[in-house]
C-alpha cells in the first residue's frame, strides 16, 4: 500500500495507520507532488533520515528535504495570511472544529514566529535555543484534542510554552474566569513569548492575570494553579512525567509526545476515579524535554 513520504520534523508525520483525515491530507500532498513510495522505501527514508551521519543537526531540528517540499505546497497556493492558512488546515481536514478555527484564526501567528519568517506556511521554525515553534497542523491537533478541556473557567498547562502561540490560544479558550499557564525552562525564550503575547489577542487576559507565563522545569509541571482540566507539553518527554500526571484534574486530559527518536503524540485521560489512560494519537517529531543545559549544549 503506499504511503507518503511526507515526514514533517517537529511535528505529526504520515504512518501506515493514520486516520482518514490524515490520508486526506497525506493523499493531498501525494497527489500535488505525485510522489508515491512503498512502505518500505518509505521506512528507509525515515530510517536514512534520522540515522544518516550526514544530516545535519541544525536540518535535524528544523525540517528536512521532503518536509521542505510540504512546504512549498502550502507556500505555492499562496497562503499568505493567517486567515488562509486556517482555511487550508480546514479543506485539509486538520481542523475540524469552528472554535479551533476561530482562536486560530484571532491568534496572528506573525506575531509569535522570528522577524521575517514565513509565518503562515505549515513548517515548524527555529526559535533559537536549539528549539522550534511547532508547526500549525500540530498547533492546531493538540488544540482539537484538548477543545473539551479549554472550556470557559478552565485551568490549562502549557509546558515548553516557547513561543507562547498555543498558551494565547489556550487562554482564549479558558477566557477571563479561567487560567492559562505557560511553563518555559528558557528566560529568553519566556521574555519574549510574553512580548509576543502582548501584540496578541490575548494582550488583555496576560494583563488581567489569567495568562501567564513562568521560567521553570516544566517537567516539574506548575502546581500553584493545578489541577489542570488541560495539559500540553510542546517537547517530547522520555516517559510521562509523574507531576504531571498528579496536576491533571479528574476528567482531565494532557497531550504529550513521548520517546526518543521515534516519538508518539499521546493522549492521557484522567477519569473520574484518578485512574489514568493512555492512547496514542499519532507519531511525531518534537524537540526533547529535556535540562536547560542539555538543550543549550545541543541535546
Ligand atoms: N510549543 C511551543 C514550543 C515548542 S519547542 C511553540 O510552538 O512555540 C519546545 C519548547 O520546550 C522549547 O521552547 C524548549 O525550550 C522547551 N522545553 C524543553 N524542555 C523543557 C523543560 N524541561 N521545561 C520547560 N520547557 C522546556
Amino acid at each position: 500500500m503506499p504511503v507518503s513520504p511526507a515526514l514533517a520534523y517537529g511535528c505529526r508525520y504520515s504512518c501506515a495507520n493514520a486516520s482518514p483525515l490524515r490520508h486526506l491530507l497525506i493523499s493531498t500532498l501525494l497527489h500535488h507532488h505525485k510522489r508515491t513510495v512503498s512502505a518500505a522505501a518509505h521506512s528507509a527514508i525515515i530510517t536514512s533520515l534520522f540515522f544518516s551521519p550526514f544530516f545535519p543537526k541544525s536540518n535535524f531540528l528544523t525540517g528536512n528535504t521532503l518536509f521542505s517540499r510540504m512546504e512549498q505546497f502550502w507556500s505555492g497556493s499562496g497562503v499568505n495570511k493567517n486567515k488562509g492558512m486556517v482555511e487550508n488546515l480546514q479543506r485539509y481536514g486538520v481542523i475540524t472544529s469552528q472554535k479551533v478555527a476561530e482562536v486560530m484564526e484571532t491568534v496572528d501567528r506573525a506575531l509569535f514566529v522570528p522577524d521575517g519568517a514565513p509565518a503562515y506556511v505549515d513548517s515548524p521554525m527555529p526559535i533559537g535555543y536549539n528549539a522550534t515553534i511547532s508547526a500549525p497542523h500540530m498547533h492546531a491537533t493538540c488544540l482539537q484534542l484538548l477543545e473539551k478541556n479549554l472550556q470557559p473557567g478552565m485551568h490549562a498547562l502549557d509546558v515548553g510554552s516557547g513561543t507562547g502561540y498555543l498558551t494565547a490560544c489556550f487562554a482564549l479558550m479558558v477566557g477571563p474566569q479561567g487560567r492559562a499557564v505557560g511553563v518555559e525552562h528558557i528566560p529568553e525564550l519566556a521574555s519574549s513569548s510574553i512580548e509576543n503575547i502582548q501584540k496578541s489577542a490575548a494582550a488583555p487576559l496576560l494583563k488581567d492575570g489569567s495568562l501567564s507565563v513562568h521560567v521553570g522545569d516544566g517537567r516539574q509541571g506548575w502546581p500553584e494553579f493545578s489541577p489542570y482540566d488541560a495539559i500540553h507539553v510542546g517537547a517530547a518527554a522520555p516517559e510521562i512525567p509523574q507531576p504531571l500526571i498528579d496536576q491533571l484534574k479528574p476528567g482531565g486530559r494532557m497531550v504529550i509526545p513521548v520517546g526518543n527518536i521515534f516519538q508518539d503524540l499521546k493522549v492521557v485521560d484522567k477519569k473520574s476515579d484518578g485512574s489514568i489512560s493512555v492512547r496514542t494519537e499519532t507519531s511525531v517529531r518534537y524537540v526533547p524535554l529535556t535540562s536547560r543545559e542539555a538543550q543549550l549544549r545541543g541535546y
